[in-house]
């Protein structure tokens, strides 16, 4: 164990000298809803329950990249409050040394059940996946009718102390962008983040549409039909890809997510842990490293931390999605956790 202490110049960096931090951990594919975007009606092909990392791999990993520098990590899914025995896993992940940020993503269905528990288990702050505010078209998007349970979901989640609540919505041509205002309305009242990610090319049926996507300045304008927005420059509510703007009398936040009009890729700061045990170099890219085999074989903690350093150093520059080179990624979101 000697030479797995942590010493200051051994830490995760990749090729391109980014500092690798930041841990995004898909704990299952399974999920209850059915986004159009995200995957088919009839839903996918599941991993096989034996594939599925267990949640003592997953801490023990945690811990050898938290000696790697990571000290933050978001658990998503498909849906992660599906998944039996969460709220113990997020506890122990809690209580690794070195991780001191930990979040979640949820489509923020079954949150207003859970909220208490999240926040006893040491879940800072929540990210919210929503991207429709009228019931037929929420309906449409995610072939769910739970509405209802995801805004009750938000002000329980705000009443547990998670802070903040962020609001993701992924803004489509044609189909909410008329939603773009009610949505920024919602950070006046409420102590919510809300976040426009512009929408980004994952295969699904639907099928990405370089024309369906409108640009962060584009979604910025349009908030500030409402009222002035003036930038936030605080790290409070963790950093992350978004530029953060307010309204001046608002308590909540609007964030602009361009992962395709304007990358933040040399910012980079992730690698990414599949359900069935896969290190993800990057969000676009199909180059995966297994390190479920070595968390089963036996092997040594040097081991399990080569393939970590390894999944760094393949990470990629960037993504090309605006370039004739880009090749869509075989996995739709819900087997990589956004
Ligand atoms: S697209 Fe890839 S390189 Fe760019 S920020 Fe996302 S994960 Fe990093």
């Amino acid at each position: 164990m000697d030479e797995m202490t942590k010493d200051s110049d051994n830490m995760l960096v990749d090729g391109y000298r980014r500092k690798i931090d930041y841990l995004r951990i898909s704990i299952t594919d399974r999920c209850n809803l059915r986004c159009v975007y995200c995957m088919p009606a009839e839903g996918i092909d599941l991993i096989k329950s034996a594939n599925i990392l267990r949640y003592e791999e997953i801490i023990r990993l945690v811990r050898i990249a938290a000696r790697r520098g990571v000290s933050k990590v978001r658990v998503t899914g498909g849906e992660p409050l599906v998944r039996k025995g969460i709220i113990d896993f997020l506890s122990e992940l809690n209580s690794i040394e070195g991780v001191n940020d930990l979040s979640l993503t949820t489509n923020g269905v079954l949150l207003a059940k859970m909220a208490g528990e999240l926040a006893a288990s040491g879940l800072k702050r929540v990210n919210v996946s929503l991207d429709s505010l009228k019931p037929d078209r929420f309906e449409k998007m995610t072939r769910g009718d739970n509405l209802g349970d995801v805004l009750n979901g938000l002000k329980a989640a705000e009443g547990a102390g998670l802070s903040p609540v962020k609001i993701n919505m992924v803004v489509i041509k044609d189909f909410n962008e008329d939603e773009i205002i009610d949505f920024a309305r919602m950070s006046i009242d409420n102590p919510y983040h809300v976040r426009f990610i512009e929408y980004m090319p994952f295969d699904t049926e639907a099928g990405w549409q370089k024309d369906k996507c409108i640009s962060a300045a584009e979604i910025k304008n349009i908030c500030s039909e409402v009222a002035p927005l003036v930038p936030v420059s605080d790290t409070k509510g963790g950093a992350g890809p978004a530029r953060r703007f307010k309204y001046a009398h608002a308590k909540g936040e609007i964030g602009l997510i361009s992962p395709v009009s304007d990358h933040f890729c040399g910012s980079c700061n992730r690698l990414r842990l599949t359900a069935d045990g896969k290190l993800r170099t990057c969000l676009f890219s199909d180059k995966e490293i297994d390190v479920r085999t070595s968390l089963r074989d036996g092997s040594e903690d040097s081991v399990i931390e080569k393939i970590l350093f390894q999944a760094a150093i393949e990470k990629p520059e960037r993504h090309y999605i605006n370039e004739n080179v880009f090749k869509r990624c075989s996995r739709t979101m819900s087997l990589i956790g956004g």
